[in-house]
């Protein structure tokens, strides 16, 4: 089997200055799980080592760096799922963890459960070698500064401006023929405590089956869970694996970004992300991206906001990044 590996940081308005740096963390995410692929390791090792480097790199909100809630803290939630055994592992409002991913590895793993939250989700992941960490080490002086402002008056988006969202993903095949994808994120600005988004959670934020494909999706996190973005996307794969008939959902319209793509006789895997961010905008009118691969390793990728960065590996071997 080929190996397939795909990555993104977020579905937003990414100003310019900030595209440099998205573009180079999606690059480091390349070279950290394809160094693993390429040698014949594994999906798994593969999507925590990109989701590792991401959420190290405060360009992202995802561990160091990620949004503060309402009360200045950062939480964060992670998913790992396996495309063979379609077990997860999940963690949500953690405040005291580095790397969510990896806690969230150590639950698919060694749990007896697929979704851990907040305290208990910290004290399996000690409990299983995990490090906690001082909470005030997650926080970057930018979202500090972010939130101060949202705090005097009250919060709004142009606060955040120029980090505004950018939850990470990866999805991996290897040569085993094993898939995983993999979500990260600190979830939005100002959310109330305990809020929890779409990204930990199985079919929302990502899935994966290796009996038709996998995702990792971005955006509005409530508005991703009313679609269940991720299962639609795979589902669609598998119901044209099926069928081999693929058609758009009914009055959808093209995003415009992607209007070119969507004009085009795009791959399936093309087809399902397009076809996954028009049932956003139709049925939620809201924004979000997502990134796939069908079970075959061919890669998909879509968004309806101005900008997503992202990056993959081109079948020779090169990397592609952009934002
Ligand atoms: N989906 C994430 C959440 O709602 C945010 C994002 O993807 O930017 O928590």
């Amino acid at each position: 089997m080929k190996p397939a590996l795909i990555v993104h940081g977020g579905a937003w308005d990414i100003p310019d200055d900030a595209v440099e740096a998205c573009q180079s963390g999606c690059q480091r995410a390349l070279t950290a799980g394809w160094s693993i692929l390429s040698s014949g390791g594994s999906a798994l090792d593969a999507v925590e080592a990109a989701i590792v480097v991401l959420e190290n790199d405060p360009v992202f909100d995802a561990g160091y760096g990620s949004h503060l809630n309402l009360d200045g803290r950062v939480e964060c939630d992670a998913i790992v799922m396996d495309g063979a055994t379609l077990r997860a592992g999940s963690v949500a409002a953690l405040q005291r963890i580095r790397n969510p991913i990896r806690a969230a590895r150590k639950l698919y793993e060694l749990g007896p459960h697929m979704m851990l939250v907040a305290e208990g989700a910290e004290r399996f992941a000690k409990d299983n070698g995990i490090a906690l960490c001082n909470p005030k080490e997650l926080i970057a002086p930018s979202e500090r500064e972010a939130w101060q402002h949202c705090r005097k008056d009250q919060h709004a988006a142009a606060n955040h401006r120029g980090h505004e969202q950018g939850t990470v993903g990866a999805v991996a095949l290897d040569a085993h023929g094993q898939f995983f994808a993999a979500t990260s994120t600190g979830g939005t600005c100002c959310k109330l405590p305990g809020r929890v988004g779409d990204s930990p959670l199985i079919g929302c934020g990502c899935y994966a089956d290796i009996e038709a494909g996998a995702a990792s999706a971005t955006g509005c996190g409530e508005a991703i869970m009313k679609i269940v973005m991720s299962k639609h996307a795979v589902d669609l794969l598998r119901t044209w694996f099926a069928s081999d008939a693929a058609t758009l959902h009914p009055g959808s319209t093209p995003p415009a970004r992607n209007a070119a793509a969507w004009a085009q006789p795009a791959s399936p895997a093309m087809r399902a992300a397009l076809n996954a961010v028009a049932l956003l905008a139709a049925r939620t009118k809201a924004t979000g991206g997502i990134i796939l691969l069908d079970r075959a390793g061919h890669l998909g990728f879509a968004h309806n906001t101005p900008r997503m960065a992202y990056g993959y590996v081109q079948p020779d071997g090169s990397f592609l990044t952009s934002v």
